[in-house]
């Protein structure tokens, strides 16, 4: 990957280990042939930089799509809360600005389109279909599996499906994207390509 925009991807806030964002590269690289690639939870960019450099090295684009006020799990009390992403004239998470900021320091704003919105709403007026969907939006099951119903038929034969935070182990993690995850498995729809830490790699076998 471009050493610059690995240099920005590894300061950029948010949840995405190394060895995992550079999985989602690969996966961006090979799927970016099929489609445009297409992320649910956007937070600050941090995984978009990783799969917005596969997108600029292919000539495809990659869709973001996230509301910007946080899951449940990123809100005031909850684990995975930070207050600098909060907005002081409100009192609610706001990550754009953040976001926006990622984008414009790694100069990918080109190959980088937001789409602000709840993630259920976008899906059912979405046409396109896609090279590579990676799920990392709300980690409720309702959530996720809602990412899952609402984005997956728009995955095209050949694409590839990507799940983030998958643990096996309930000790590691929350469970509900392992559900999900086990669910695309048994649809027969996706078969499972690669596993680097909670990452896990699919690529859709029949319509
Ligand atoms: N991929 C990011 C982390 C995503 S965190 C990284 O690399 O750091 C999960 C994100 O999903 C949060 O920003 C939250 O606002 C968003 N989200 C949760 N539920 C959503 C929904 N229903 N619609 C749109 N975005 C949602
Ligand atoms: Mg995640």
């Amino acid at each position: 990957m471009d050493e610059a925009l690995l240099q920005h991807a590894r300061a950029a806030v948010g949840f995405m280990p190394g060895d995992e964002g550079l999985a989602l590269y690969d996966a961006g690289l090979d799927a970016a042939a099929v489609g445009p690639l297409l992320e649910v939870g956007t937070y600050c960019g941090k995984s978009a930089i990783y799969l917005g450099a596969a997108a600029r090295e292919r000539g495809a684009v990659l869709f973001t799509v996230d509301h910007h006020r946080g899951s449940e799990e990123n809100q005031a009390g909850w684990e995975f809360h930070d207050e600098r992403l909060v907005d002081p004239r409100t009192g609610r998470m706001d990550t754009l600005p953040f976001f926006r900021r990622t984008m414009e320091d790694a100069g990918i704003e080109d190959v980088v389109i937001a789409v602000i919105g709840s993630s259920s709403t976008v899906a059912r007026s979405w046409a396109t279909p896609l090279g590579l969907l990676f799920i990392d939006g709300g980690h409720a099951l309702d959530a996720a599996l809602a990412d899952y119903e609402g984005w997956s038929p728009h995955v095209a034969p050949g694409g590839v499906l990507v799940f983030h935070d998958i643990f096996e182990d309930p000790a590691e993690g929350g469970q509900a994207p392992f559900e999900v995850w086990k669910h695309a498995v048994a649809s027969g729809d996706f078969d499972p390509v690669s596993k680097t830490g909670s990452l896990r790699v699919l690529r859709r076998v029949s319509s």
